[in-house]
């Protein structure tokens, strides 16, 4: 074992703060990666405040990780000390079941082992996220890390990125598709840059009418303000697929009603409370309510590529590790242009200061 940093929560209610902790050493096939950034997801809010009760405390959230490797265990071969590497939302699945050997880890029959609030099957342990000094990870379930592109701004791919990738793939939205994005946050902004560059005619809907140009430099055609019942009611019944990344509780028939003959809408977006499907907002056209979790490691592998072959990142606000508060409130107040992320150079720094 060795000593690390990071922040970290005791409960629901107390803020994230300096926390020291040991990581398990470098094994066989594990690589040790220091972290440079960590992306901020609205995921680390809701377990941070255990707002999915489901959460283990202390808990270190983080899970859009990018780092250089800094060693390598004897059977490792994807990596070399000095390589850029990175760690999304999952580190383990069980490698045996059905749904693994599809490469669809993230539905491991046996569960996947979470980036934090997991359980590492190599210790039993609960396992600490990206906000942190270094992560240990075996091979299989880490990412490289194209070299074009900025290291920043990669980040928040390894979540946001595949979370919106995945769905948009499994729907196959492409040139011709009419796509709606509900949210322009982490998610929503990852998923109108992908839509677009998938050649699809992408709509943004917002409860926040200033982003509308944003929503364009981003890669939306059209913008809807979903608060105006009649820009809603243009709509209708034009949509293939809709890709709701809300955080919070609203009224999804409002976008079923907005669906084609056999059109789906796709839930990414986790609020707290359950959201309530009325029954003719999917017997009319044959209309689909699905979700999506994540996306297996070679498709995040495959979202990375993507990315790079169309220059596409997020767009992001650099923030000091002690200020990760600071941008939960904000987060929850939709200010977010688009993502956060932590320049963990910061960490030593705010250690001190606490
Ligand atoms: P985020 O950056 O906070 O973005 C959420 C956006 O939703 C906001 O910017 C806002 O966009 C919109 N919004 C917020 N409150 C709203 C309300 N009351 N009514 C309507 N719209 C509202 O969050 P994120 O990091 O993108 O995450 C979004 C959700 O996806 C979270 O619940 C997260 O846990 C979940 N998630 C799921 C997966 C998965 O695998 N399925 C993976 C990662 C995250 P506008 O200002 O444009 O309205
Ligand atoms: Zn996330």
């Amino acid at each position: 074992m060795f000593a690390c940093e990071g922040f970290a929560t005791t409960a629901p209610d107390k803020p994230l703060s300096p926390f020291s902790f040991e990581r398990r050493d470098v094994g066989e096939k594990d690589v040790k990666i220091d972290i440079l950034y960590c992306g901020v997801c609205h995921s680390d809010l809701h377990q941070a405040r255990n707002e999915w009760h489901n959460t283990t405390y202390p808990c270190l959230p983080g899970h859009e990780i990018v780092g250089r490797v800094s060693a390598v265990g004897a059977g490792v071969s994807k990596f070399k000390v000095g390589d850029l590497a990175g760690v999304g939302c999952m580190v383990g699945s069980c490698q045996h079941c059905d749904t693994c050997a599809k490469g669809l880890e993230q539905y491991c029959e046996n569960g996947f082992v979470g980036t934090y609030n997991g359980i590492e099957p190599q210790t039993g342990s609960v396992t600490f996220g990206g906000y942190s000094q270094a992560i240990v990870v075996d091979e299989g379930f880490t990412l490289r890390i194209p070299e074009n592109l900025e290291l920043a701004a990669v980040a928040p791919l390894l979540c946001a990125g595949i979370t919106t990738y995945s769905p948009l793939r499994r729907w196959n939205v492409g040139p011709g598709s009419k796509v709606g994005v509900v949210g322009l946050g982490g998610l929503g902004h990852m998923g109108v840059k992908l839509a677009h560059a998938m050649g699809a005619h992408v709509v943004l809907f917002t409860t926040s009418p200033k982003k509308a140009d944003d929503a364009k430099r981003l890669g939306a055609d059209e913008v809807i303000v979903s608060t105006d019942p009649s820009q809603m009611k243009a709509h209708s019944t034009s949509f293939d697929f809709i890709l709701d990344c809300v955080a919070a509780d609203h009224d999804i028939n409002a976008y079923l009603d907005l669906l084609k003959l056999d059109g789906t809408l796709c839930q990414v977006g986790a609020p707290e409370k359950p959201l309530s499907v009325a029954a003719f907002s999917v017997i009319w056209r044959r209309r689909s309510f699905a979700g999506s979790l994540i996306g297996g490691i070679a498709e995040t592998q495959e979202m990375l590529d993507f990315c790079a072959e169309h220059g596409i990142t997020s767009d992001i606000e650099m923030i000091r590790m002690e200020d990760i508060e600071k941008a939960y409130e904000r987060m929850l107040k939709s200010d977010v242009k688009y993502r956060f992320v932590i320049d963990m150079a910061t960490l030593k720094d705010a250690k001190q200061a606490a």
